[in-house]
């Protein structure tokens, strides 16, 4: 048995905040919290830090570089190559603090075969339509209901869907959806059936309402793009909060000289916000969800950014953190071992400079990372 503790100056145990700055980890799991360190044990002091739950990125792609362009670099990638590129984008997350991620869209199940000490849940190749967005990641399909048993038999532990088109994929619709109401039903159903939850890709406003109607458990984006802009109707908010439809904000932009997000995003982004400032305001389960790897401002490890983005939308720090890992991990189906610090948890445990309860800018200075009960990075 090998003990070790962690103490800082604060704590975030992935709920509230404990008086006593102290996390003792049995190799690797969380043994005690907010406890006086037991005699002889060794301990890891971090003076100035807050100690908190390793953080959840509830959509990443792994098998995106965040280069410029992201889809290239890919095809040119052999199996190999993709998983040594996805390897370094593990390692960019946990070196920002993020120990868990749900990848929603590899190629050919890539995120399955790759070894790392990142938790990954994986979604496989997005379902797509033929031709549709993300088509080149291999999950094209007419037969929606053995694609959700192909990625239920692989071991896939989400079923994502793209609902609509998408920015990626050029001569996709972002205005329409992609299936049927029949199509999408199939998919909420198959998938449940085998235990699975469904996440939507949507960003056109009819793929909003017809996702909601299909009984997804979460919609990525949900821009509500018209013809004419954003609309957002009453009773769609409504029974996104009603459904407690996980809202994926894919919030999180790193400016970075020379790289901006695309005209039409660009166009919308004061409307975007507002829409989740006004989901918040309502009550809806809204969570980070980065998408990191689809571009340079969207670079592996911005979940922190992302949620320092969501406190400027009108959540408050407190619950900013709970929605980077308690909500985040319960949201990825992994609640009972991730996001929260207490006895029997996961030793997943990020240590940042300064107090994120009364600067959430303290989240992008992580000065130490604990994955499964080891020390991975410490930056002083
Ligand atoms: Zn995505």
């Amino acid at each position: 048995m090998t003990l070790t503790a962690l103490r800082a100056d604060r704590l975030f145990d992935g709920v509230t905040c404990l008086d006593e700055p102290t996390v003792l980890l049995d190799d690797g799991r969380v043994a005690a919290v907010g406890e006086p360190v037991p005699a002889g044990v060794e301990v890891l002091d971090l003076p100035g830090a807050t100690l908190l739950p390793g953080l959840v990125d509830t959509h990443v792609h792994l098998a995106f570089d965040a280069g410029a362009d992201p889809v290239a670099a890919l095809a040119a990638r052999d199996p190999e190559a993709e998983l040594a590129a996805m390897a370094d984008a593990a390692q960019a997350q946990l070196r920002a603090g993020v120990t868990t991620v749900r990848d929603l869209g590899d190629r050919d199940y890539s995120a399955l075969r790759l070894a790392t000490d990142l938790t990954v849940v994986a979604a496989g190749p997005p379902i797509t339509s033929v031709g549709g967005h993300c088509h080149y990641l291999g999950g094209e399909t007419t037969d929606v209901r053995a694609a959700v048993r192909e990625r239920a038999d692989r071991g896939c532990a989400v079923i994502k869907v793209m609902a609509s088109g998408g920015g990626l994929t050029p001569g996709t619709d972002v205005l329409a959806p992609q299936f049927t109401d029949a199509e999408l039903a199939a998919v909420v159903d198959e998938a449940h059936r085998h235990g699975l939850p469904v996440t939507a890709h949507a960003h056109a406003l009819a793929a909003v309402a017809q996702a909601v109607r299909a009984g997804v458990d979460g919609i990525e984006h949900a821009s509500f793009l018209t013809a004419d802009g954003v609309e957002v109707p009453d009773e769609l908010v409504a029974a996104i909060v009603r459904q407690r439809v996980v809202i994926g904000a894919t919030l999180g932009i790193v400016p970075v000289p020379g790289a901006m997000p695309p005209p039409h995003v660009l166009r919308h982004l004061p409307a975007f916000r507002a829409t989740l400032a006004r989901l918040i305001a309502e009550g809806a389960v809204v969570v980070a969800g980065t998408d990191a790897g689809i571009g340079p401002v969207k670079p592996h490890g911005v979940l922190p950014r992302a949620l320092v983005e969501l406190v400027g939308l009108g959540m408050s720090p407190l619950d900013a953190l709970r929605t980077g890992t308690t909500t985040a991990a319960r949201v990825v189906g992994l609640g009972d071992r991730k996001g929260r610090l207490a006895p029997g948890y996961d030793a997943d445990l990020l240590a940042v400079a300064g107090d994120p309860v009364a600067d959430p800018a303290a989240l992008l200075e992580p000065v130490a990372v604990v994955v499964g009960g080891r020390v991975s990075e410490v930056a002083r």
